[in-house]
């Protein structure tokens, strides 16, 4: 440790309070006892994310300024230009879009409700994404069920037909699993599904439910107090009757894309480590934490390593997917056209958790990552990586990577309130930390790297009968039957 780095890490300390004392002293012990390469390498790299980084300015102009960008949006379009943009800037000349494919386009337009018995009052909803508005304005009895099951849905059958469907706050409806009671709500001919908010405060909660395809029937959420105020005047007895006027903008197949860049290993060039998260976004806030975060940070690794004049020894490559939302569309058709190359995937991590802080990363249930995976970060903690969980499921951009037998894994973050945020309209730039995002980037940044420039591959690919292994045992076959993607899973 020679006396200027000293001095320059003693002036870090004091000029710079912002960054944690153990981050300079960490890094500046570790190059002393080991001055390889990728140590020399991390320090530059999450410096300049953390002293240099633009991912919180560009955070604000994507959510502030671009807004809101639903796949096949106007706001998706302008997204997918400006990134593009952004990483030719960053020089990076290879950037470039990838086309992916989407069924249906879809459009929010109005949702209004009011009840009309045994008392007039209006009441807060909002539509679901890809679900088909109401034929104009409808007036119908409101009937409670609590639980998606064929025998109830039998036992009510004649006050079904032609009523709206309230699910009570305590059945606990999920609409990631809303299939079969869509399937019911059809055959006993209710005209609309009202589904309590899971998030408190008035706010409802928006989604895809039937993985992309289009739900033909309203699928409306409705704010809990509202729900809560339906159930206690159906608990007194009486018909409760609700005016409702739901309409949303269903259209056809449409092309949208990927943008990818990616940095050329020096060494391995034919092996990859993505990093990766979506740029599309839901449509009553701006998608600051869903999935804004992940996005600029992808990106910020991206400017970072260029500006610190980084050379891996395998490949990066950055990926901003689109229409994760639907049916992790862009995920989706990348690992379609990169088939043949997917034995070259060394790793794939993917951000897409939130804005809390990094604590390290979740394996999908591979345990043969674990020991690698340790001395990953085991550099790492004093930027906070230090847990490695499993953590299975198919919720976001690495599920098809997953199920291809590729090691792909997901940032484990402090869920602060991304729960009560997430697809609701208080998801707005205001709820990201700066110092957190960056240190999520910078973590991002270092763990990319520290894998590329491994002598060793963390796990093969492992095999389609070791994959179903995994899905069986994992659990995951759970979240993949209902959208008919089980047992195994082409693209
Ligand atoms: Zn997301």
């Amino acid at each position: 440790l020679s006396l200027a780095r000293l001095k320059w890490v003693a002036m870090l300390i004091k000029k710079l309070p912002l960054i944690p004392l153990t981050l300079a002293l960490v890094c500046a012990t570790s190059l002393a006892q080991q001055p390889s390469r990728t140590q020399a390498d991390l320090s530059r790299l999450t410096g300049e994310v953390i002293w240099g980084g633009e991912a919180y300015q560009n955070l604000e102009y994507l959510t502030d300024r671009i807004g809101p960008r639903v796949t096949g949006s106007a706001g998706e379009a302008q997204a997918l230009a400006w990134a593009l943009e952004k990483f030719k800037s960053y020089g990076y000349a290879n950037a470039h879009r990838e086309s992916v494919e989407v069924p249906h386009r879809w459009e929010r337009v109005s949702a209004e409700a009011a009840l009309v018995a045994p008392v007039a009052r209006r009441i807060d909803v909002a539509s679901y994404g890809w679900a088909v508005g109401t034929p104009g304005e409808i007036t119908a009895p409101v009937v409670p069920l609590t639980e998606i099951k064929r025998e109830q849905f039998e036992a009510r059958k004649s006050a079904l037909a032609g009523a709206i469907i309230n699910f009570t706050i305590a059945s606990k409806v999920d609409y990631h699993f809303m299939a079969e009671a869509v399937r019911l709500a059809l055959e006993y001919h209710a005209r609309a599904i009202l589904m309590p908010a899971n998030k408190p405060d008035k706010l409802n909660n928006t989604g895809d439910l039937l993985w992309g395809e289009i739900v033909q029937l309203p699928i409306v959420s409705i704010a809990r107090e509202d729900a809560a105020l339906i159930e206690r005047l159906q608990a007194g007895g009486g018909e409760v009757r609700l005016r409702l006027n739901v309409q949303n903008k269903i259209g056809g197949p449409f092309t949208t894309a990927n943008v990818v860049a990616e940095l050329k290993g020096s060494e391995r060039p034919d092996e990859v480590v993505l990093i990766g998260g979506h740029l599309d976004s839901w449509d009553f806030g701006t998608g600051a934490t869903d999935n804004g975060t992940g996005a600029m940070a992808v990106l910020e690794v991206a400017r970072a390593l260029a500006q610190a004049g980084i050379e891996p020894r395998r490949t990066i490559r950055f990926a901003l997917f689109t229409g994760e939302e639907q049916a992790l569309y862009g995920s989706r058709a990348y690992v379609k056209e990169h088939l043949n190359e997917l034995d070259k995937h060394v790793a794939v991590l993917i951000m897409d958790h939130g804005h809390g802080l990094v604590r390290g990363w979740e394996l999908q249930g591979r345990q043969d990552l674990v020991a690698p995976m340790r001395e990953v970060i085991a550099p790492l903690g004093s930027l906070g990586v230090t847990e490695l969980v499993q953590n299975p499921s198919i919720d976001t951009d690495h599920a098809f990577f997953v199920l291809q037998g590729v090691p792909a894994m997901v940032m484990h973050q402090d869920p602060k309130d991304y729960r009560v945020i997430h697809h609701a309209a208080s998801d707005t730039f205001d709820k990201v930390d700066r110092r957190e995002l960056l240190t999520d980037a910078a973590a991002l940044a270092a763990t990319a790297l520290i894998i590329a420039n491994r002598e060793l591959r963390l796990a093969p690919r492992l095999p389609a009968p070791e994959v179903k292994k995994l899905v069986d045992e994992t659990g995951m076959d759970k979240e993949l039957r209902p959208y008919g993607l089980y047992p195994f899973i082409t693209p």
